[in-house]
């Protein structure tokens, strides 16, 4: 082990487990060894060599004042940096010890307005993992124990989930920079999976000890109070452990922001409308499914003007309530600011004047706001009356606008503002020892020693004038140095006509140097006020910053209440300006809209508004229609009026009336998941899955295509038994769009199911779409038009237009179902799936014969109505051997390929080739 420097360097690395350490080392932080060459590599550094006792070490630095972007730098790339300051010893040397450690969870000097959460997560009751699951088919291992923390704002969360999905949808929501699991998760492969394939935060193991019940139930009570803890009910279950472990971390971190997590907030299932991390991910609600901020609802709606209002809308959108109170007062509040436009325009200007007043709680509480810090403080607490003013005596004088701005403690509020009034310079520097912090009057030691300070400083200004005049000398300067301190310069010309008392202290090239007793004893003096005065300027400059640090709630109070104000005033914005109306909330089954939009896509397009009709007879609706005709569109509209009415806003329609519900389920196709090593079909059957387990009654479900993934029978068989699962078990408000046309025959044997689809002009061979949906279903697909749009070379859409016309005239390619099944009017027989027996009908030796479905009794109604899915290949073969088809197995397999070919989705070159194939194989 080397001595000297670098062996202290790495000594204090080996007794800390970050991954950098930066070490103080007078006026540098440097890095050495292994650390020096991974900061040199990250960050750009130079690096020199170091030779210590024989050896040469790499080496790099930073100055002490520029260390705050290169921690941040290398904490946002996912390192823990360990920091250790120099301090002095007693015996006059120097030593260091590691003060923090800067986590990506911990990081307190971002200046990004986004939050920046840590968050624990432990497993409570009894069990291990299972092992396999990767959290998206919510099956029943939990209950996990959640905690968040940011310590740039001071909000401290903490929550237990059910199981898997839900622990991944937290996560999700909250997008923390740093995850610590619990003793119990941290060799669990698939929630470790799970947290890189949704999060861009790392994982950091933590001393399991301060997940243990004990420690952690002590820590909460220590942090929060015995009674909140108790009267939140957080128990000393998981979540206790969570929060505890939480708490642990960011102490030893040392970040020394515990005192700005003043409040405990827990929340329960039942308080929000339950969101999957899929959901949140098909709906963009903060970011697309590419993954971008622009183009997801929050860029669509956010008109806010602060980082704070910013932060609380994109928490609104992504945590919809339940609580039909809350959200009328939201929308009350919306209201008033829509229609008072004047009054919302003053009150948002005057709002983006506000500085980040939580984060500004955060870093008085930890010590490190300066002061400029606290005439932010100063003057956002200054901005309350004029916001009162704002409102007054305009139409937003009786809305919920005035209630917000009341809630914080205004009389508080206000002697706080007066006491920073009077305290702080109007524009102080911002550093604390520069001085000029304070205004004169403010304390009266400090103004005679400024006094002093300033006569003698003007005596020492003035003594080159003095000695010009008093001893008839030419060329004087009077100035200062590090090494000579103050002194009187004459030049050489004058230099022998200089007074006795003078002493000379250097000779320079043109000039002289001279002391005085005199100029001795002043200079001494104006040292010695100077250091006076800075020492009372600091002091009373901690005092006061303690002070605005025991106001910590205020300012948390303040900065909320402004928050939300700026979130109101976002949506009301947004409302007013794109011609949205106010959602009449119920507690009905309905979700009934008149000339809806797509919040997003109104943006961009011209669009086309439709209506939805869904209540308590009309509850599943399954929407048909060509690809590309806005199935989709439609339907995502729907989840999104939905989300926005819980969250208080106004919804893109003509009117609606919303029940609420307790959760949004989607399934929509996912693409990206197949760069991620799974199969689409497998993903598209777990998800589907966890809508099954977890959708209920008051949920709103949407699936966009379902058993797409697999063999037409197979996903016919799936997509058939899922409707009849929702409708009849679940019975959740659904919408389903399909292209298996087949599917729209339940709307005849299931009650709360009807049929809609997007209406489609065809004229002369020409197609339009018209983006309407009407009532009913629809029986063609459009795909070789949709070929044609998307690009596809002309004799391939021309080939495939005339083979599927001759496939129709053959009368093989349309399954119609249920009443068509069976011997058509011509004699032919169609071996195909029957949907109202739920089998494989039309082949010999198939399970039923043909009948006609209205006889029947639907298996959609009985209990058991689950269609034939397993084995169905084999019947399929057999199936396609019918003699009565007229067609021989080959083309059946052609015409199956050529049914379930996905246009869209296809690459024309794979099109072509694959309609070469065909050819072939017909011929
Ligand atoms: P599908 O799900 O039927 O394949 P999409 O919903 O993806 O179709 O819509 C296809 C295209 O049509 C999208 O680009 C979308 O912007 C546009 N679109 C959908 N609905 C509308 C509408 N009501 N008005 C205008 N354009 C629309």
């Amino acid at each position: 082990m080397p001595t000297g420097i670098v062996g202290e360097f790495l000594e204090l690395k080996e007794g800390t487990d970050a991954d950098v350490l930066a070490m103080q080392c007078g006026d540098f932080y440097e890095f050495f060894a292994d650390d020096a060459e991974l900061v040199a590599d990250e960050l750009d550094l130079t690096v020199s060599q170091k030779s210590s006792h024989g050896s040469s070490y790499p080496m790099a630095g930073v100055p002490l004042s520029e260390l705050t972007p290169y921690l941040k730098a290398l904490v946002e790339r996912g390192y823990r940096v360990a920091v250790a300051d120099q301090y002095e010893t007693d015996d006059g040397g120097h030593a260091r010890e590691v003060t923090r450690v800067v986590t990506p969870g911990t990081l307190l000097e971002t200046s990004d307005a986004d939050a920046r959460y840590l968050a624990t997560v432990v497993r409570g009751g009894e069990g291990g993992g299972s092992g396999i699951d990767d959290g998206s088919t919510g099956s029943d291992d939990g209950p996990y124990g959640v905690a968040f923390a940011d310590v740039t704002t001071g909000r401290f969360l903490a929550t237990t989930v059910d199981d898997r999905g839900d622990l991944r949808a937290e996560l999700y929501r909250f997008d923390p920079a740093e995850v610590l699991p619990g003793p119990d998760l941290r060799n669990d492969d698939a929630f470790l999976a799970s947290v890189r394939e949704d999060l861009s935060g790392s994982v950091s193991v933590f001393d399991a000890e301060a997940f243990a019940p004990g420690r952690a139930a002590h820590a909460v009570r220590e942090q929060f109070g015995a009674e909140t803890a108790d009267s939140v009910g957080l128990g000393s279950g998981s979540a206790t452990r969570a929060a505890g472990a939480a708490l642990a971390y960011v102490a030893e971190t040392g970040a020394g922001v515990l005192a700005s997590m003043t409040r405990l907030t827990t929340y329960g299932a039942s308080d929000h409308v339950e969101l999957d991390a899929t959901t949140q991910r098909n709906l963009e609600l903060t970011e697309t499914m590419r993954g971008e901020t622009d183009g997801s609802l929050y860029d669509a709606v956010d008109h806010t003007v602060t980082a704070a209002g910013g932060r609380l809308l994109r928490e609104w959108l992504t945590r919809p309530k339940r609580d039909r109170d809350e959200l009328d007062r939201r929308l009350d509040a919306v209201e008033s600011l829509a229609s008072a436009a004047l009054a919302r325009d003053r009150l948002r200007e005057t709002l983006g004047d506000a500085y980040d007043l939580e984060r500004l709680a955060a870093r008085t509480t930890s010590g490190s706001a300066g002061a400029r810090e606290l005439s932010s403080v100063r003057d956002t607490l200054g901005l309350l009356p004029a916001l009162a003013e704002a409102v007054e005596g305009t139409e937003l004088a009786d809305s919920p606008v005035v209630e917000v701005l009341g809630r914080p403690d205004r009389d508080r509020a206000r002697n706080l503002h007066g006491e920073l009034e009077e305290a702080l310079a109007a524009d102080p520097p911002k550093t604390k020892t520069e001085g000029g912090l304070f205004r004169k009057g403010y304390d009266a030691e400090l103004d005679e020693l400024i006094e002093r300070h300033e006569a003698a400083a003007e005596w020492l200004d003035t003594l080159a004038e003095r000695e010009k005049r008093d001893h008839g000398l030419s060329h004087v300067t009077v100035d200062r140095n590090k090494t000579d301190g103050y002194y009187i310069q004459v030049g050489k010309s004058v230099a022998d006509g200089v007074p006795d008392h003078y002493r000379e202290i250097k000779t320079l090239k043109n000039s002289k140097r001279f002391v005085t007793d005199e100029l001795e004893e002043r200079e001494r003096e104006v040292l010695r006020l100077e250091e006076a005065r800075g020492e009372l300027e600091y002091e009373l400059f901690e005092a006061l910053r303690e002070r605005v640090a025991e106001a910590v709630t205020l300012l948390q109070d303040v900065g909320r209440a402004f928050a939300e104000l700026d979130a109101l005033a976002s949506l009301a914005t947004h409302a007013a300006g794109n011609d949205w109306t106010r959602p009449t909330l119920s507690d009905s089954r309905a979700l009934s809209i008149e000339a809806g939009r797509h919040p997003v896509v109104e943006r961009t397009t011209d669009f086309v508004p439709n209506d939805l009709e869904l209540d308590a007879e009309r509850g599943f609706l399954i929407v048909t229609g060509p690809n590309m005709s806005g199935k989709s569109t439609y339907m995502r509209q729907a989840a999104l009026i939905q989300l926005l009415a819980q969250t208080g806003s106004f919804v893109p329609a003509r009117a609606a009336e919303v029940g609420l519900v307790d959760g949004i389920y989607t399934r929509v196709g996912a693409l990206d998941e197949l760069a991620q090593g799974r199969s689409t079909f497998m993903v598209e059957m777990q998800e589907l899955s966890n809508i099954l387990h977890s959708a209920t009654e008051e949920s709103l479900v949407i699936l966009d295509e379902v058993g797409r993934g697999t063999a037409t029978y197979d996903g016919i068989s799936i997509a058939w038994a899922a409707t009849e699962y929702l409708h009849n078990e679940v019975r959740a408000r659904t919408l389903f769009a399909t292209h298996y046309h087949e599917l729209t025959t339940l709307a005849d044997h299931l009650p709360r199911v009807e049929n809609v689809h997007v209406a489609v002009d065809e004229r002369d061979g020409d197609v339009t779409f018209l983006r309407t949906i009407r009532d009913g279903p629809t029986n063609r697909s459009y795909g070789v038009h949709v070929a044609d749009i998307a690009g596809v070379p002309g004799p391939v859409v021309d080939r495939a237009g005339r083979v599927l016309d001759r496939l129709r005239e053959e009368k093989a390619i349309e399954a119609k179902g249920g009443s068509r099944q069976g011997t058509g009017g011509d004699g032919t027989r169609q071996a195909v799936f029957d949907l109202s027996t739920g089998s494989f009908a039309g082949a010999e030796g198939g399970e039923r014969g043909a009948r006609n479905g209205d006889e029947e009794e639907s298996p959609a109604t009985g209990s058991e109505g689950t269609p034939v899915s397993e084995g169905s290949s084999d019947e399929r073969a057999a199936a396609l051997e019918t003699p009565e088809d007229g067609l021989d197995a080959e083309t059946r397999a052609v015409i199956e390929e050529l049914t379930d070919v996905d246009v869209v989705e296809t690459a024309p070159v794979e099109l072509l080739s694959r309609v070469k194939e065909w050819q072939d194989r017909l011929e």
